[in-house]
């Protein structure tokens, strides 16, 4: 299985992108931790990609998609995979089809007002990279590791609104580029972690459910 997972900043993308690989054993690819570990490492694409990332603009196509083109080739790809972040423009999405045959986009609907809220309280654990809510007198560990954890430079409100004119400008444009394509799913991203994860589960426990039905009956035949 190929698949994309859309939205704007903080729909939920990491959080169901992690519960989706778990449960269907697809490799992870987030282009935001690969260039957080690029700026993280200290090399020549991280020292490019700190401040466009901070102020809340995007890294250009031509990295990106090449940054994308060799991950997929890697093996772990091949039985499937989970792209979360990418394609965010439409030379991305033109160029990821010259990759890839991409089964489905699964777009997590959220509005602005309700994501400017979210992030207020979004914190991400610098150690493996899970991603929580902390709200008040909460103690700010990791659930997953135990880890401290930070808000990212790009969260605060203001540069959260500046991100989404950029997701409004460049990547909601690739709503109509799926739909057209007939791949597009769309997910409502304002419910609860649980409720958005069971809608993606049903979408994709029926994918699998297909495939295993069309390899049985090309056994019989
Ligand atoms: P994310 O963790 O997906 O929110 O990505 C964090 C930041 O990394 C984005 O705001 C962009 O600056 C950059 N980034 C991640 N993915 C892409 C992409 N596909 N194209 C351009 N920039 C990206």
């Amino acid at each position: 299985m190929k698949l994309i997972l859309l939205g704007p900043p903080a729909a939920g993308k990491g959080t169901q992108a992690e519960l989706m690989t778990e449960r269907y054993g697809l490799a992870h690819i987030s282009t935001g931790d690969m260039l957080r570990s690029e700026i993280a490492a200290g090399t020549e694409l991280g020292l490019l990609a700190k401040s466009l990332i901070d102020d809340g603009n995007l890294v250009p196509d031509d990295i990106i998609i090449a940054m994308v083109e060799k991950r997929i080739a890697e093996d772990d790809c091949k039985t499937g995979f989970l792209l979360d972040g990418f394609p965010r423009t439409i030379e991305q999405a033109e160029a990821l089809e010259r990759i890839a045959a991409i089964d489905a986009v699964l777009d997590i609907d959220v509005d602005s007002e309700i994501i400017i809220d979210r992030v207020a309280s979004r914190r991400v654990c610098p150690g493996c990279g899970h991603s929580q809510s902390v709200h008040e007198g909460e103690e700010e560990l990791c659930a997953k590791c135990g880890g401290e954890l930070i808000q990212r430079a790009d969260d605060t409100p203001e540069r959260m609104r500046h991100r989404l004119d950029v997701y409004r400008e460049r990547t909601l444009p690739l709503i109509n580029y799926y739909t057209e394509r007939e791949k597009l799913v769309q997910v409502n991203g304002a419910l609860p972690i649980a409720d958005v994860s069971a809608q993606i589960f049903e979408f994709m426990d029926g994918i699998v459910a297909n495939a295993a039905h069309e390899d049985y009956a090309s056994f019989e035949e």
